[in-house]
């Protein structure tokens, strides 16, 4: 029969070498349970003789105490060990610095068009707004755009169905038409007591739409517009205007323009506005580049008097009072500030694109 003590040193090694709480628990009835080593010792006790018996007792009942001491620490050993475990994963180093928020950015164009924003109201202008669903009313018949014009038809314009002369408005014009009809409601009691009609000098920004999709049109764009109306305005102050606007906004004092003779049917006359070139034009006149097809110019805007239909159409008396507009697109204006050469890179959301220009 193996002695007592082998028995304790095997059970406590044993103890010892045990990582699992459940394996110690069967190593435990391995030797204490009903069926276990030393408890199996104890029943053999009522074979001896009465004096060994109490003698060989009281040893087993000391190694049953050992080993019970022993599953008592190794318990609570496991359990501190599962603990700073369980501590190690979890552990939080508060000396790392801070994630902080993710800084977010405006967007490019929004850059842009609050450039145009400051630029113009520097120099008094008025910024306008309007509803981006428009009546057929304000988009085109009261510019001077008739019926059968090529900007009616459903190529390029997105009708709202179900909505007789409701669109999606295709240029920023309608913001024009609402703020002179507005200024004319507003001033109408001193213009029929004979006194002159404050000047309207608005800009209007805002989002346009239109059926067309490729690497230098989305559907959804910007636009923004110049109105000057007033009894002296002249085409001369339209180019003054609208060339100190561009050297403000590329930062060019010595950029040209120049105007070529358009059709615009809310203008007469009208003229299509180039800008000397901003990539290979360094002050001296533009030397010709990949950008501007080697012509040293690029379009930028469109321009005219307004027509005098359109002031008609506004309450505006045409043969009192002129004016001036002119509309250009901040999408491209943004193209060429940042040198982007793709418009959908602005409407993706690609922040990887998007947060260079924070
Ligand atoms: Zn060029």
């Amino acid at each position: 029969m193996q002695d007592l003590d082998s028995i304790v040193s095997q059970a406590l090694s044993e103890f010892d070498s045990i990582h699992e709480a459940a394996h110690l628990e069967q190593a435990k009835a391995r030797y204490l349970g009903k069926s276990g080593v030393v408890t199996e010792r104890l029943k053999t006790l009522g074979g001896l003789p009465p004096d060994a018996r109490k003698e060989a007792g009281a040893l087993i009942n000391q190694a049953k105490q050992r080993l019970e001491q022993a599953l008592e620490a190794r318990r609570a050993a496991l359990k501190q060990a599962a603990l700073e475990a369980k501590l190690r994963e979890e552990a939080l180093d508060v000396t790392l610095p801070g994630r902080g928020l993710g800084l977010g950015g405006l967007h490019p164009v929004t850059r842009t068009l609050d450039r145009i924003e400051a630029i113009f109201r520097s120099t008094g202008f008025e910024v306008a707004d309007g509803p981006e669903i428009e009546t057929d009313f304000h988009n085109f018949t009261a510019l001077n755009t008739p019926e059968n014009h090529p900007a009616r038809s459903m190529h390029d314009t997105f009708y709202i169905e179900g909505n007789a002369g409701v669109l999606l408005r295709t240029h920023t014009s309608p913001i024009q038409v609402r703020y002179m009809q507005a200024h004319v409601a507003r001033h109408r009691a001193q213009m029929d007591a004979g006194q002159t009609m404050p000047a309207i000098k608005i800009i209007a920004p805002g989002r346009v739409y239109r059926v067309d999709s490729d690497a230098t049109h989305s559907p959804m764009f910007h636009q923004v517009e110049g109105l000057w109306i007033a009894e002296d305005v002249s085409f001369a102050g339209l180019k003054g205007v609208f060339t100190d606007f561009l050297r403000q906004f590329f930062e060019k004092p010595n950029m040209r323009t120049r105007f070529r003779p358009s059709f615009f049917p809310f203008t007469e006359p009208s003229a299509e506005i180039d800008m000397s070139c901003v990539f290979c034009d360094d002050g001296d006149g533009p030397k010709g580049c990949r950008v501007c097809s080697h012509t040293g110019w690029l379009e930028i805007a469109g321009s005219g008097m307004v027509h005098p239909n359109v002031l008609a159409h506004c309450g505006i008396d045409a043969e009192r009072y002129i004016g001036f507009a002119f509309g250009m697109g901040p999408d491209r204006l943004t193209m060429l500030r940042y040198g982007v050469n793709d418009l959908r890179l602005f409407f993706d959301g690609d922040l990887r694109f998007l947060s260079q220009f924070r």
